[in-house]
């Protein structure tokens, strides 16, 4: 059983099964709350008994101020008192939380042994009646509906008190590419784009998409920061002599003419040998139209524009000069030299459901959506749903997937980072949209989308420093 996150973790066990061993190696420090450990803070020690009703007054604290800002809370005490359980079982069902009691179920014997072992035995009588309650507890634990996890301790292996860092085990998984968003280069930007591609190259990423803006966007950095032109920086990495695929994600209809935007990814295409994408989507942000004399017309007419958009690269891209009249497009010839050299995969972004979806189904070979498991399980079934009408295979048209994750070397590593990165947004909150975990949780949420059909995902790092991020994350890569 994972333990979800978040969650109330409730340890109940004897003296010496484990438990604070447990806690530690599963949870980060400022996720625990133990009731030893807060006597020792306003009494004299650990095992300060006359403390008792202090240390559990802070410690309900404690519990009730990380749910209520929803933060993961591990509790630390015997947990063989009906009444306390119930208590905080309550508060985090409140809470919509998780409730997991995690059961040491460990030897007597291992815990006799254990604790006499130590500076200040608990006394022999009060450790055997501990481990009497133990038989009656699992009973009690599955009728008041806790999701019981049960471990034992008594392991020979030495105890860390850390998890090691695991190694991802090798094995197929979606695509995933690099989606560059941000551009923290200093004095020498071409260096720095080469430099993430080339890492991005040699730890499996499948390609590398950009971001296409003509003002950083809020969500990512300041105003100020450098968002380069993307046709032109692909084309730069273009030469780098890499196996990435390169595209945009998303280019908005509302920059350039759509035979401008045809001829800019043909040309990519037969530059990279056939390894270009294109990504196409309605825009959205007013003030980089503005700022740059675009036309920013209302919704409706921005889809409408993308989907004339979409068709006329599909017009252009296909075989032959000859006049195209379609749905939307007139063109009096296609002459478009030099031609993509393969299939140029039009991936549309933005997961609307009535409209874009549909755009996506007529004329994409991929529609590319942001949210939980949920959502791209409710997107896909109203993409099919629309490839039936338009009387497309529902596997021409993939289920794409704009990841935007925090990776962190740990979890505490990962929730430094939400920290640093979150802004006003609660930490709960943030950790949640952006997933923030290690490599290996990344990796199983990615394995997750596949089951789900998501066979490539595009990932983005808010935090991207830099190549060293890249190898970073490497276990996230599999071509
Ligand atoms: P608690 O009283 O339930 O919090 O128990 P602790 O976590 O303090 O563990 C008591 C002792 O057992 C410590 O010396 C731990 O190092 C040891 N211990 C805990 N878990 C394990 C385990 O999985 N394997 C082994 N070999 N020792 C463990
Ligand atoms: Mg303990």
């Amino acid at each position: 059983m994972q333990i979800p996150d978040p969650a109330l973790v409730v340890l109940v066990g004897a003296s010496g099964s484990g438990k604070s061993t447990w806690a530690a190696r599963h949870h980060r420090d400022v996720e625990v709350v133990s009731s030893d450990a807060l006597r020792a803070v306003v009494g004299s020690g650990p095992s300060d008994l006359d403390a008792s009703d202090d240390a559990f007054r802070l410690l309900d604290q404690i519990v009730e101020g990380r749910v209520r800002r929803g933060l993961t809370v591990v509790v630390d005490t015997l947990g063989l008192d009906p009444e306390r359980r119930a208590g905080w079982a309550e508060l985090a069902r409140q809470h919509g939380f998780a409730t997991v009691a995690v059961v040491l179920d460990t030897p007597a014997a291992v815990c006799r042994a254990r604790n006499s072992a130590r500076d200040r035995p608990v006394p022999a009588p009060v450790l055997g009646a501990q481990l009497q309650r133990m038989r009656e507890v699992r009973a009690e634990l599955d009728a008041e509906g806790w999701d019981v996890r049960a471990v034992a301790t008594d392991a020979p292996e030495p105890v860390t008190s850390t998890t090691p860092a695991a190694e991802p085990a090798p094995g197929s998984g979606p695509r995933v590419l690099l989606q560059v968003s941000r551009f923290p280069w200093d004095d020498d930007p071409l260096a720095w784009l080469r430099d993430v591609a080339r890492a991005a190259d040699e730890a499996g990423f499948a390609g590398l998409a950009l971001m296409d803006h003509l003002i950083q966007i809020p969500q990512v950095g300041r105003a100020w920061d450098p968002i380069p032109e993307p046709w032109v920086t692909l084309g730069a990495l273009a030469a780098l002599g890499t196996d990435l695929e390169l595209g945009t994600l998303c280019t908005p209809a509302t920059f350039r003419s759509p035979g401008i935007i045809a001829k800019a990814a043909a040309t990519l295409d037969v530059l990279t040998g056939g390894r270009a994408f294109c990504g196409l989507g309605a825009g959205w942000w007013g003030r980089e139209h503005a700022a740059y004399a675009l036309d920013f017309p209302p919704t409706a007419q921005r889809l409408d524009d993308l989907e004339v958009a979409a068709e006329t690269v599909r017009a252009l891209w296909a075989p032959g000069t000859k006049a195209y009249a379609g749905d939307r497009v007139d063109l009096p010839e296609t002459t478009c030299y030099p031609r993509p050299a393969g299939p140029l995969p039009l991936v549309i972004g933005g997961g609307g459901e009535q409209r874009t979806l549909r755009i996506a189904a007529r004329w994409g070979d991929a529609c590319n959506v942001q949210g939980d498991l949920e959502t791209v399980r409710r997107k896909t079934a109203v993409l099919r749903k629309h490839c039936d009408d338009v009387g497309r295979p529902h596997d021409e048209v993939a289920v794409t997937v704009l990841d935007i994750a925090v990776v962190g070397d740990d979890r505490d590593d990962a929730w430094t980072r939400v920290e640093r990165l979150r802004g006003r947004a609660k930490a709960a909150d943030f950790a949640a949209r952006h997933h923030a975990g290690d490599v290996v949780a990344h990796r199983e949420r990615h394995d997750r989308l596949l089951e789900e059909g998501v066979g490539t995902i595009f990932l983005a790092l808010p935090d991207l420093g830099g190549a060293d991020d890249v190898e970073r994350i490497a276990g996230l890569a599999r071509r």
